[in-house]
Order: structure tokens, then C-alpha cells, then sequence
């Protein structure tokens, strides 16, 4: 297996998910996979730190409702390491709207949130987790939550029987 397409990626446990005390059910889900833990802390992040993270979307209409949603309390970060894994763990997290993501998602098993819910109310949509969607915004956003002494190299068993 060549070295690239063993890749890192961030995941948050979004304020939603640790204030329904479902961390252990969704941190559950990647191990299962066989996938690595390689980073992992709680974190309370502010205003400015919300529009570093998703400065892709400060300009759009729901930022304000995004950010109140993503600041609303602590939430986890991950990074996690794996086969692909950028593409397999967002396939695992399901689309953006729980209601369109589908059973066996963990936005389809633990949300039923929608567009125009969320719409009316004035509020981000409420999806639990977040999973970089490219190697590129990945590096960025693994750069931008953890520093270097805080991702760790070490062996799992699944290097002997997953990998
Ligand atoms: P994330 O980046 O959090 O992993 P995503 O990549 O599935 O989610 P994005 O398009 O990047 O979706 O949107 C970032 C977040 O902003 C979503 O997870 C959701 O919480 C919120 N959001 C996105 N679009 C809308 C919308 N139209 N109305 C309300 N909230 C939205
Ligand atoms: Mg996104």
C-alpha cells in the first residue's frame, strides 16, 4: 500500500454530540472501522476561531446561525488516520442534512434535523460532526487545530489485520 493513501483527517464532535452525551457512541464508530485516533482533545472554541475554521463559509447567509451553533459549548477534535481516510470517514458521517443522510450514517442514526427547520428557525444546521472533505482542507484544518506534539505515531492491531 502506497504511503499516500494513508491519509489524516479532522473530525469534530460538534457541542451537539458531547451535549447529548453521544461521544463514545460516535468515537466507537471509527475505531470499529479500524481506523486510528491520532489527536484528540475538547476544546471551547470563540468567534474568531469559528471563522478560521469555516472561512470558506463566512460570507454565506448561515454563517451567524453556524457560528452560534459551533461555539454553543465545548466539542472534541480528532484527527484520525486511516486507508483514505478522508473519504471513507465522510461517507461514515453522511450528508449535511440529517434528514437526507441516509440509515447507518451517524448523521442518519443520531439527527433528523432539515434545511427548512433549520431555515425557519434561524439556526445551523444541527449535524453532530464535522469531517473534512478534501486532503487539501484536511491539511489545513489538521494545521490550524493541533500542533505537531499533539498527533502521535504509534501501532495499533489493525496494522497487523486490517491494514
Ligand atoms: P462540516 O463542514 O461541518 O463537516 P459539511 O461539510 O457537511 O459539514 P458544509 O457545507 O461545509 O457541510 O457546512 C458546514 C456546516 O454549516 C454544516 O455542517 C451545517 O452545520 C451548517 N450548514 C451548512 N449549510 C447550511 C444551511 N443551508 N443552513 C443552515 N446550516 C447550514
Ligand atoms: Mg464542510
Amino acid at each position: 500500500m502506497p504511503e499516500s493513501l494513508i491519509q489524516r483527517t479532522l473530525v469534530l464532535l460538534k457541542p451537539d454530540a458531547v451535549q447529548r452525551g453521544i461521544m463514545g457512541n460516535l468515537i466507537t464508530r471509527f475505531e470499529n472501522a479500524g481506523l486510528k485516533i491520532v489527536g484528540m482533545k475538547m476544546v471551547w472554541v470563540d468567534d474568531a476561531f469559528s471563522k478560521k475554521h469555516y472561512s470558506a463559509h463566512v460570507e454565506k447567509p448561515f454563517y451567524k446561525g453556524l457560528e452560534e451553533f459551533i461555539t454553543f459549548g465545548p466539542l472534541v477534535a480528532l484527527a484520525i488516520e486511516g486507508i483514505e481516510a478522508i473519504e471513507t470517514i465522510r461517507k461514515m458521517v453522511g450528508s449535511t442534512e440529517p434528514k437526507k443522510a441516509l440509515p447507518g450514517t451517524i448523521r442518519g442514526d443520531f439527527a433528523h434535523h432539515s434545511y427548512p427547520y433549520a431555515d425557519k428557525k434561524g439556526i445551523a444546521i444541527k449535524n453532530l460532526i464535522h469531517a473534512s472533505d478534501s486532503i487539501e482542507s484536511a491539511n489545513k484544518e489538521l494545521n490550524l487545530w493541533f500542533t505537531s506534539e499533539e498527533l502521535h505515531t504509534y501501532k495499533t492491531v489493525h496494522e497487523l489485520h486490517v491494514f
